[in-house]
């Protein structure tokens, strides 16, 4: 069966900013014959099954995550990335964007803890890991806190 695509694969093109490229030289498509695998089309006859068989390439690759951590950083809207549909991709956005947020809202319930423990010279890391939550929610917690401390005048703790 002959799917076609008005997109073709460009595995060499240039690299997103953070991106050292490296990983593109393990890739699994690569090697593969037909670059618009990855690329179905619509909703044809066959579109499953070509989707399917990207995934389970995909699913050999070994620099899968490395590829679909660039394709969400470079805000790549086409095609199977690291084994994800476009729609999957989103998804898998929305679901990091909600999982962001309800680990700041728990660093700004736990102020008086996550101010003690700077206090006693806890790094940002180990704090996350008291709350079970990521380093960068603390620290965009504490510049929230410091932001109100200055707002109103008061010295602003320095963390550690
Ligand atoms: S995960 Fe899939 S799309 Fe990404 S490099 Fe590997 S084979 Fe290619």
């Amino acid at each position: 069966m002959t799917i076609t695509s008005t997109n073709t694969r460009r595995l060499t093109k240039p690299a997103a900013p953070a991106d050292t490229g490296n990983w593109r030289d393990d890739a699994e498509c690569r090697a593969h014959d037909d670059p618009d695998l990855w690329f179905p089309v619509g909703h044809s006859v066959g579109w499953i099954a070509q989707i399917r068989e990207a995934k389970t390439i995909c699913g050999q690759c070994p620099v899968r995550r490395e590829c679909l951590e660039w394709a969400l950083a470079a805000g790549q809207l086409n095609g199977i990335w690291g084994g994800l549909t476009e729609g999957e991709r989103q998804e898998l956005l929305r679901d990091r964007a909600d999982v962001r947020a309800r680990s700041y809202e728990r660093c700004i319930d736990a102020q008086e803890f996550i101010e003690r423990r700077v206090a006693e010279k806890a790094t940002h890391r180990m704090i996350a890991d008291e709350l079970g939550v990521g380093r960068s929610a603390v620290s965009k917690a504490l510049r929230f806190f410091q932001s109100e401390r200055a707002a109103a005048g008061i010295e602003v703790v320095k963390a550690a």
